[in-house]
């Protein structure tokens, strides 16, 4: 036990989360910690810090302990939290300067090509979009000296496609850019990106890692406290896109629970998709785990302990057929977003407009932590029903 998380002994990635790094409040004994709500921090006589902290913009004492558990989940050498995962993902795009050339996969979750195109191009970042999950593309769409950055997400949202990322972390080292790593649906339990050769890796903090659909939250770990790092800080302290206390503490809360929840969520995941992959009245189930998925092969080598929470089912009727199908399910919700602890069903091609990329017969199904019998009884009844 230590009042500081960041000296807490090496142990297990479970016993970490669970305990939140062991860290026990010495000034009440709690073992749950305190909430921080404080915006501001009191200077001693001497007009120095007390606790080396300003102004909580800059650095809250509520952002202390979830962001040392995750960088020692991610084995990172830091963590910043952010209000949400967009805050999170555009702060890196934005450490960058004017002039600097980017890739980035296309079909990823698609608020990020959206800001790209309409807020980063305009402001001077040259944007390469690659297929998604396609290593030689990226390897074709780099610039060796202007490439500052490589940014893919696996599995990718909502097709689950798997990329590579040692193979892609050794293109962008090799032609000096970093490469960031959406690992969203991943979440530290099934991939830790950092060891594969990431330099940033990001969450929507929002999905697995709260895991409970009641907080939003971003954040990035970086490989190292180096300059690009304080940039990323400052973008941060700068734009002030910080989370709440109260946030943080929920976030710290729901990562304590993260390994449970995942690991089932997963093997859930993988007994659905093996259940409807043969269905009569689809085309066929996206995901990582099934062993003919494009994917698969890649995601056996870089992902530990299971596939993810996610799956996607394309629909042999399209769109209609996807949506008298939603209509009829009981114990799935209709709801955007995902990583939570109940299941959610989501048609992306009307939550993201005519001009998504997403296939419009695609339903996106993020598993929670109910019984998967009742998951798959809910899902037959609804085909029986179109
Ligand atoms: N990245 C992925 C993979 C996501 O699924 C999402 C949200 O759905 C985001 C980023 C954006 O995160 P947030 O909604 O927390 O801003």
């Amino acid at each position: 036990m230590t009042d500081d998380p960041r000296s807490a002994p090496k142990r297990r990635p479970e016993t970490l989360a669970a305990q939140a790094l062991g860290w026990i409040d010495r000034a009440s004994g709690s073992v749950a910690p305190p909430i921080y709500p404080s915006t501001t921090y009191a200077r001693g006589e001497d007009y120095q810090l007390l606790a080396g902290r300003t102004y909580a913009r800059d650095q809250s004492a509520a952002f202390a302990q979830p962001e040392a558990l995750l960088a020692a989940l991610e084995g990172g050498a830091a963590a910043a939290l952010f209000g949400s995962g967009m805050a999170a993902a555009t702060a890196v795009f934005q450490a960058l300067k004017p002039g600097d050339h980017v890739v980035v996969q296309e079909n990823l979750y698609f608020n990020v090509p959206v800001w790209l195109r309409q807020w980063a191009e305009p402001w001077g970042l040259e944007v390469g979009f690659v297929p998604t999950g396609d290593v030689e593309a990226i390897a074709a769409a780099m610039r060796p000296g202007a490439t500052r950055l490589v940014w893919i997400e696996t599995p990718a949202n909502p097709t689950w496609a798997v990329t590579d990322i040692a193979a892609v972390a050794g293109i962008a080292h090799g032609a000096g850019a970093l490469l960031g790593v959406d690992s969203t649906a991943a979440s530290p339990v099934l991939t830790r990106p950092i060891a594969l050769g990431a330099d940033i890796v990001m969450h929507s903090a929002t999905k697995f890692l709260n895991g409970h659909s009641d907080v939003l939250a971003g954040a990035l770990v970086t490989a190292r406290d180096d300059a690009f790092w304080s940039r990323i800080k400052q973008v941060r302290a700068l734009g002030g896109a910080v989370l709440g206390a109260l946030e943080a503490w929920l976030l710290m809360r729901g990562m304590r629970t993260m390994h449970l929840r995942v690991r089932r969520q997963s093997d859930s995941a993988l007994a659905v998709a093996r259940h409807f992959r043969n269905h009569p009245k689809l085309v066929g189930v996206c995901y990582p785990g099934l062993e003919d998925d494009p994917g698969h092969g890649v995601a056996r080598r870089q992902m530990q302990g299971g596939f993810g929470g996610m799956l996607s089912l394309r629909f042999k009727g399209g769109a209609p057929a996807v949506l008298a199908f939603v209509a009829r399910l009981e114990v799935f919700v209709r709801a955007t977003s995902l990583g939570g602890v109940e299941s959610l069903v989501e048609h992306r091609g009307t939550a993201e407009g005519p001009d998504s990329p997403v296939p419009k017969d695609l339903l996106r199904v993020s598993i929670g932590i109910e019984h998967v019998d009742d998951l798959i009884a809910d899902l037959e009844q609804a085909f029986a029903a179109i």
